[in-house]
């Protein structure tokens, strides 16, 4: 037994258990709501106290800081037009890439990563410094919490989910992408959807909702579906938000269970609690 004070993402949990209906029919099972809700791992091992919850440990993510941009490199060249090119061609392509300021900023091409036969996508804003170090997408804390999102959906992020970003390089001090270094970057993502053709596509965030769609603001659109392309998309906020505000988990929740149904798929039905029959 933690002998923790219960707290607001408890009362969530709680309240999702006691009225399914909230959770349009489908409700998390006990341990993926807490390691969503909770990013907290159960059953210690014996002897090693429970870790903290992630909210009441982690300090608060600040928001990303405003730098200036990049000036402008002297071995800048054209966007390249990934339009023809299949997937071998466009990481390649990507990789060499130095069409924006980030080209000369950057540590590694983050092109992206999952089965090329992906029916899921999630598409980010642009890698951050761990995505940077390591040349793979949402690789940092904002990536743990996506890939315990994936996993509370049922599906496993290695073969059966391909992750991809507005800008293949990063922007220095996490900065949102500036206009400029989108649309010289967009042409890669467009030909990485085309390529792949999912079932359903969910953005993360305003970035991508601002340059796929033309659309601004991430409040009012999320959780309504999209088409892009004949594709189904759907807008829900980012995790490196959640990680800032983790009240907002609960609406992603709704809006990863609306994809959820696309797949026919519904969490695992919650164990029985002590005391649900007193
Ligand atoms: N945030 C993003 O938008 N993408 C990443 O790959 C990592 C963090």
């Amino acid at each position: 037994m933690t002998s923790r004070k219960p707290d607001i993402f408890d009362e969530i949990i709680l309240f999702l258990r006691e009225n399914p209906a909230a959770s349009e029919g489908a409700n998390l099972s006990p341990e993926l709501a807490e390691d969503f809700f909770h990013g907290q791992k159960r059953n210690a091992p014996a002897g090693r106290p429970a870790p903290a919850p992630v909210f009441a440990a982690a300090p608060r993510v600040p928001a990303p800081e405003k730098t200036p941009a990049p000036p402008p490199s002297k071995a800048m060249a054209p966007a390249p037009d990934p339009a023809s090119l299949d997937w071998t061609e466009l990481r390649q392509t990507a990789l060499q890439c130095r069409a924006c300021g980030l080209c000369e900023t950057r540590r590694t091409v983050v092109f992206g990563e999952g089965p090329t036969n992906a029916k899921l996508m999630f598409i980010g804003e642009g890698p951050g410094a761990d995505e940077d170090a390591q040349g793979r997408p949402f690789v940092g804390r904002a990536g743990e919490l996506l890939t315990k999102m994936i996993t509370a959906m049922g599906f496993d992020r290695a073969s059966e989910v391909y992750i991809a970003n507005v800008v293949k390089c990063r922007p220095p001090g996490n900065r949102t992408p500036f206009p400029e270094e989108a649309d010289a970057c967009i042409g890669f993502l467009k030909r990485q959807i085309r390529l792949l053709a999912p079932k359903v596509i969910v953005t993360l965030g305003a970035t991508p909702l601002l340059h796929l769609f033309q659309m601004k603001g991430i409040t009012k659109i999320r959780g309504n579906w999209l088409d892009w392309e004949g594709i189904k998309v759907m807008p829900t906020y980012h995790p490196a938000f959640l990680l800032r505000d983790p009240r907002k988990k609960v609406d992603v929740w709704r809006d990863l269970q609306l994809v959820m149904k696309e797949f026919g798929k519904t969490p695992p039905a919650r164990q029985p609690r002590q005391g649900d029959n007193a």
